[in-house]
């Protein structure tokens, strides 16, 4: 098959973390039972006027300068028209000429991927199909989603393969997540992707023709479809097809896409201004409050975290969910400058090892083991107070009752001074003769057993890189 450039672009929509949906004040809850949080307003009754929600705007702002968009003091809220059984106004209240945010980017790795945009609107409703069963045989409308207030996010085609628009996706949820506008939910819709893909065969030649994929679940479903999708391209073109112009379906269990209509021109949608909604006004105050709102975001973090001697791996781990960053960020200034790694070992291999077992989310996690508790670890190791089998002996201890490890490691016979060790090393030594003669004659891995006999005796809390050394002195080596 011939070589092909591959050209991206996806269409994010955050749901934003308010209590009321755009223009009403009803429950931005589409969790509760179906049509309970519906008012004349969100389903579109004559008569009614929207009013628009602060909250929304103040969070729309938020996202777009955690995007690094430039904020526009005027915007304007538009009439999108189209006909849909989830849409009761038949139109969407949404953002086309004069958008929020404009412009800005993500940086994904070593890529800049640019934004065109960032613009408000509201949400349908939901149709929930019960096609031959009992005892509905049809499809019924949830209309509590309507008016929830989203932020559509569309970048330009600057994506270049699947991974790296997987890898776009979850860059955009962690900063929208960490600027506190959306809880990003994929499963729970309160984050959704579509995706634009063309091909082209070289640089010089103009975008190819663009389909649009939709109904996708999941970042799993978001690479496994946009593979497939240029895949499909790719042979069409090398067989002497074209690419038509269309909004094609995503079908995980058959693991294709499929077309469903021809895609519509913005012309289709007869967007007009809405006559009822003042523009958006963003005063210096309004921006001010929220630049004031936006704490560091990930990349920062993680660029923090590696100037104190982490690696890009551990980093990564440590600012994927901003409570996580933040706990860490509390821990690093408890340690020394030394102690940071450790630091971060101990979160990584112990704290979230336990997490991962356990019910409870990482905020009741850190109110049982906090920042501090952390610190005392590292502080006891650097003492030689603790090694490592003592830490894996206490840590799920301090997990389970908060207890601090300074009053475990006070439990544990503690091996730390070489006399110590080394009564244990003679009497191991004596209880594993053989292995100690074959040690001594050069059978490097006799020396297994007894260290073993001497970590048996000490309740794991020698450690075995002393024993070592000690038993390498008594045989002279
Ligand atoms: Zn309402």
């Amino acid at each position: 098959m011939s070589d092909f450039i591959v050209s991206i672009g996806l269409e994010v929509h955050v749901q934003l973390k308010t209590k009321t949906k755009m223009f009403c004040s009803c429950a931005a809850d589409s969790q509760a039972p179906p049509n309970t949080n519906i008012c004349p307003v969100c389903t579109g009754q004559p008569g009614v006027l929207p009013v628009k929600n602060e909250e929304a705007v103040l969070l729309g702002i938020r996202a777009g300068l955690a995007l690094n968009c430039k904020i526009e003091k005027f915007s304007v809220f538009e009439r999108k028209n189209y006909f849909y059984p989830d849409l009761p106004k038949a139109y969407q209240i949404s953002q086309c000429e004069l958008p929020l945010a404009s412009g800005g980017y993500i940086d994904v790795g070593e890529k800049r991927i640019r934004l065109t945009r960032a613009h408000l609107e509201e949400d349908a409703g939901k149709l929930l199909h019960f096609i031959g069963s009992e005892p509905v045989d049809g499809s019924l409308v949830d209309l509590n989603r309507c008016g929830t207030p989203l932020l559509e996010i569309v970048s330009e085609p600057d994506i270049d393969s699947p991974q790296l628009a997987f890898d776009y996706l979850k860059t955009l949820r962690r900063i929208m997540r960490y600027a506190g506008v959306s809880d990003c939910d994929m499963e729970e819709g309160s984050l959704r992707c579509d995706c634009n893909i063309s091909i082209r065969r070289s640089e010089d030649e103009p975008l190819g023709v663009k389909a649009e994929i939709k109904n996708m679940n999941s970042f799993k479903e978001l690479k496994d479809a946009s593979t497939y999708e240029i895949e499909r391209q790719k042979k069409l073109v090398d067989g002497g097809g074209q690419v038509v112009q269309e909004t094609r379906l995503w079908n995980s269990s058959k693991g294709k896409t499929f077309s469903m209509r021809s895609k519509e021109e913005a012309a289709d949608y007869r967007y007009f201004p809405d006559p009822d909604l003042k523009p958006v006004y963003v005063s210096a105050g309004m921006l001010k409050k929220e630049k004031e709102a936006l704490p560091s975001l990930p990349l920062e973090m993680k660029k923090k975290f590696m100037s104190r001697g982490l690696s890009e791996y551990q980093a990564d781990i440590l600012t994927d969910e901003k409570v996580l960053a933040d706990y860490f960020d509390e821990v690093i200034a408890g340690v020394t400058p030394d102690g940071q790694e450790e630091a971060a070992n101990i979160v990584i291999s112990y704290l979230l090892a336990e997490f991962d077992q356990s019910a409870l989310s990482l905020e009741e996690l850190k109110k049982i083991v906090p920042p501090a508790h952390i610190c005392e670890l590292v502080k006891l190791r650097k003492e030689g107070k603790i090694n490592k089998q003592v830490l894996k002996t206490i840590f799920p201890k301090m997990v389970k009752d908060g207890a601090s490890p300074r009053d475990l490691a006070g439990d544990v016979d503690i091996v730390s001074d070489e006399s110590a060790i080394i009564k244990l090393a003679e009497e191991a030594v004596k209880a594993n003769a053989s292995s100690w003669e074959d040690y001594k004659s050069g059978k490097e891995k006799a020396s297994g057993r007894i260290v073993a006999h001497v970590m048996k005796e000490s309740r794991g809390a020698a450690d075995p890189a002393t024993v070592m050394k000690i038993l390498k002195r008594m045989a002279g080596k």
